[in-house]
């Protein structure tokens, strides 16, 4: 197993290697030889180091024990074994210190109930390593359009995903994204999940026009809008004097655009 980690590190494979070097950790636990254990954990320390070199990560502390288990060897062979087992776990935790997270915010610009619209996931990878063959999945109260790909994402970068959904309730909705990714070196499998909320309109006309039926405010001029006037209510909620909507064009609340 150590013959070959080491030649699948010679390859720039250092996913197998990892692999290979925890497999090998396993079965020499079993060892009950001390010169053969000294020997194989020897070479499990060296291998773990090299692997480190190649993900670019600090050797530092593994290395300086290697090297005292080698000086300690012809003094005790016991406390060799201990320093060369103590590179070994010190190699393995600093690889597993190496890890992407997946962070990120959920915004929707404007949806509408039973309408296809979009939300737009920012994901952050704010660990220290490469996340890659990133997945999303949504779920909630809507109909996942489709699943946006997302590919590989570089420790301290963000990227936008747009996903396409059709709520089927309005309101704040909670939203769930459950992302999976995978660690670059040897690819292990990570979960992360996004919790976030949507604000979807009602189904109908995205704005109305008619008469205020009590006094409000115009949410352009701010002014009094008296029962009578002619208005119009936006899917939003908001009220404006027909006279505003039609000067301004828009909602100034949620940009809906005003055609008359
Ligand atoms: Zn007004
Ligand atoms: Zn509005």
């Amino acid at each position: 197993l150590l013959d070959q980690a080491q030649q699948a590190t010679g390859e720039n494979n250092t996913s197998e290697a990892f692999q290979l070097l925890m497999e090998a950790d396993q079965r020499i636990l079993g060892v009950e030889d001390s010169h053969k254990k000294f020997i194989d954990i020897s070479i499990a320390a060296e291998s773990a180091i090299e692997i480190l070199k190649r993900i670019g990560v600090s050797t530092g502390e593994s290395a300086r024990l290697l090297a005292l288990a080698d000086l300690e060897r012809d003094k005790d062979y016991d406390s060799a074994i201990e320093f060369v087992a103590e590179a070994l776990d010190s190699a393995k935790s600093t690889i597993e210190s190496h890890s992407p997270n997946i962070t990120g915010t959920i915004d929707s610009p404007g949806l509408q109930e039973d309408a296809e619209g979009d939300v737009d996931i920012t994901l952050k990878n704010i660990g220290n390593v490469l996340a890659k063959e990133i997945t999303m999945q949504l779920s909630g109260q809507f109909e996942a359009v489709d699943a946006p790909r997302i590919g590989s994402l570089n420790p301290g970068t963000d990227i936008l995903v747009r996903a396409r959904i059709v709520p089927h309730a309005s309101g704040e909705l909670p939203i769930r994204v459950n992302i999976t990714c995978k660690r670059h070196f040897d690819g292990s499998l990570l979960n992360f999940e996004l919790d976030g909320k949507v604000s979807v309109f009602s189904a109908g006309p995205p704005y109305t026009i008619g008469r205020a039926t009590e006094t409000t405010k115009c949410a352009h001029c701010q002014g009094r809008v008296k029962s009578g006037f002619e208005i119009v209510t936006c899917r939003c909620g908001s009220n404006l004097h027909l006279t505003c909507a039609k000067r301004t064009g828009q909602c100034p609340v949620c940009s809906q655009k005003f055609s008359f």
